[in-house]
């Protein structure tokens, strides 16, 4: 998805990450985004890891974050946090 606007709020009801896919159960903190979606405008939510997993990868994406993004990216068993934490350690790798 390209985002036109996003904000991070508690929610009020339950959430799925549009990236990972996991149920939020509010009240939860979660990034509320607006923007272009497949050719249409669309809402949605995202939990705050996949957020940040975003931020670091976004610069490869041509024609936005597809929908279970992060999902797909996860090892068998692996947690998004944890992905983050590889992410963020090949990050370190690559800088020094
Ligand atoms: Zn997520």
């Amino acid at each position: 998805m390209y985002v036109a606007s996003a904000k991070e709020v508690i929610t009020r009801k339950d959430h799925q990450c549009f990236s990972c896919l996991r149920k939020f159960e509010a009240p939860c903190p979660m990034v509320k985004w607006s923007g272009v979606y497949e050719g249409e405008w669309n809402s949605g939510y995202t939990c705050l890891t996949c957020e940040e997993i975003h931020q670091k990868i976004t610069e490869d994406f041509n024609d936005g974050i597809p929908e279970g993004f992060v999902n797909e990216c996860l090892e068998r068993d692996q947690t998004p946090e944890e992905y983050l934490i590889d992410l963020e350690t090949k990050i370190d790798e690559r800088t020094t």
